[in-house]
């Protein structure tokens, strides 16, 4: 999206929040809150903060959905009405679909679903507060519930956004950043395998731009699992 005209969103190097231009807004992440579920986290980037909830493997019904040799999984990304300062319409949208898909594609590579045949996993992701870059916490939480629900993976599945604001290279972008930004970009990986599953941008970058925000993106990437891991070791520690 492009900015709005006369609105200032980098001034001396500092953005509007105060950090600098790559820098995470504050991350908090936990895991096992949701009691019904098998696996479930929240994670807070800043005021955006999303909670995810996996159900399963269980079984697959209706039947003749199932799939005889691998395990299907399921994604439902939802924005609740009071997570934004004008109240959202309740219910499925066109971007709630799109995004709930988008996060499907991001997981999959990681997960072993040939390990659950005929059977579902079933992630719910919640975004209580949004604040600019709702799929890449989303992400973040669906990947730390996966973990908590003991669903085989592969690798962790870790992302960001970055961006180009005022016409400076920049990371996590807030809710003002994001929907004033010349380019937005969502980005996930298998941070040990170093698998890319997600990219997807709005807005124009050069290709030195575009270069730069990939380096940026995997090394937001890297700090940011470091925290997932951090999270998950310590959940193990206290069990
Ligand atoms: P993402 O949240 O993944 O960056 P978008 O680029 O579609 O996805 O949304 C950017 C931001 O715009 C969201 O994080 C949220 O802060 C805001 N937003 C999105 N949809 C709505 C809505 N229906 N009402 C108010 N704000 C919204």
């Amino acid at each position: 999206m492009s900015a709005k005209k006369g609105l200032k969103l980098i001034v001396d190097g500092k953005r509007v929040d105060g950090r600098k231009l790559e820098d995470l807004r504050p991350v908090e992440m936990r895991v096992d809150l949701v009691a019904s579920a098998n696996g479930s986290s929240q994670v807070r980037f800043g005021n955006t903060v999303a909670v995810a909830a996996v159900h399963g493997p269980r079984e697959l019904y209706p039947r003749f959905l199932q799939e005889q040799e691998t395990g299907i999984l399921r994604c439902k990304y939802n924005m609740a009405p009071f997570s934004v300062d004008d109240r959202k319409s309740p219910g499925p949208d066109r971007r709630s679909t799109e995004l709930s898909k988008v996060m499907r594609l991001a997981l999959e590579p990681a997960l072993t679903l040939e390990d659950y045949s005929k059977a579902t996993v079933d992630v719910f992701v919640e975004i209580i507060q949004a604040d600019g870059s709702t799929r890449v916490t989303g992400l973040n939480a669906a990947s730390l519930a996966l973990v908590s629900a003991g669903i085989g993976m592969r690798d962790l599945v870790t992302a960001c956004s970055v961006g180009k604001i005022d016409g400076h290279l920049v990371v996590d972008l807030n809710g003002i950043e994001d929907n004033n930004s010349e380019s937005d970009f969502a980005f996930a990986m298998m941070p040990t395998k170093k698998k890319i599953t997600l990219m997807q941008m709005d807005g124009e970058l050069t290709k030195e731009e575009f270069m730069k925000l990939l380096k940026f993106a995997k090394e937001t990437c890297e700090k940011i699992y470091q925290i997932q891991v951090k999270t998950l070791k310590e959940k193990y520690r206290s069990e």
